[in-house]
């Protein structure tokens, strides 16, 4: 096993949910973190509680010079750049018919353009060295589409397109998927449609906590070099 405290981690989307679980599943494991979300006063309560081998930044990942800025200042604080976790996400569910064109545009913002800018940000820097690694948090949504959630399924099986072309283009970095199922966290708090609201609440009451999907993610980053763990699909099972 690679030690994972030899690491430098960076992680979007680390103020709540399965960000958040994955800074302290890392953190415990000796990692060193550069997380960043928009919700600075989040970041900065939890790099105060892990101590200095969390530092934060304020990051709009749909903002490709936020996203440079974040980088920079990972390489800055830590000398270097291991690991980009590709996490934050957004998940305003409704039926197509309701024509929510601005909540379309978001998950399209977020969830596509906001992987693509990360991975612009790295990959020069994991090209130069020759080795690096990209986790993207896809979802079950990236293998099967569900009424009310073709936009964002949409923006997942994107993720695992773009996930999968990394890999097949560069040999020397590792590409991992990380396809969480129901996981209960803050995503989808934003629905505005009452009835699909209530729908999420419903297929919560079987979901996974968000330490299962850090463990998946520590199992990727622990595996050696030459190990490349390219997708982890993680599911509720009824014990939940
Ligand atoms: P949360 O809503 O708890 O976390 C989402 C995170 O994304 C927040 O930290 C939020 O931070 C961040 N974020 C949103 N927009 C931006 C932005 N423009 N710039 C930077 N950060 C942003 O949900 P989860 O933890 O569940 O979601 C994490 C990932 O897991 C997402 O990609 C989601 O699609 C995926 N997933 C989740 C599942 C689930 O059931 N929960 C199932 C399958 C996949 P802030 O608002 O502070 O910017």
């Amino acid at each position: 096993m690679t030690v994972v405290n030899e690491k430098i981690v960076l992680i979007t989307g680390a103020s709540s949910g399965i960000g958040e679980a994955t800074v302290r599943e890392l953190a415990g494991a000796g990692a060193r973190l550069f997380i960043g979300a928009r919700r600075a006063e989040r970041l900065k309560a939890l790099a105060r509680e892990l101590g200095e081998r969390v530092a934060w930044r304020e990051l709009d990942v749909t903002d490709a010079a936020s996203f440079e800025a974040f980088v920079d200042a990972a390489e800055q604080r830590f000398g270097g750049i291991d690991v980009l976790v590709n996490n934050a996400g957004v998940m305003p569910l409704s039926p197509l018919a309701a024509l929510k064109r601005e909540e379309w545009k978001r998950m399209i913002d977020v969830n596509i353009h906001g992987v693509l800018n990360g991975i612009a940000a790295v990959l020069p820097r994991f090209v130069a060295k020759g080795n690096g690694h990209v986790v993207n948090v896809a979802s079950v949504g990236a293998h099967l589409v569900l009424p009310t959630a073709a936009v964002y399924c949409g923006t997942k099986y994107a993720v695992w397109a773009i996930t999968e072309g990394l890999r097949q283009e560069h040999d020397d970095i590792r590409s991992t998927i990380i396809s969480p199922g129901v996981t209960a966290t803050e995503l989808g708090d934003d629905i505005s449609d009452p009835q699909v609201a209530a729908a999420l609440k419903d297929w919560r009451q079987k979901s996974l906590t968000p330490d299962a999907i850090a463990r998946a993610i520590r199992y990727a980053l622990e595996q050696p070099d030459g190990v490349d763990v390219n997708e982890v699909i993680v599911r509720p099972t009824s014990a939940n």
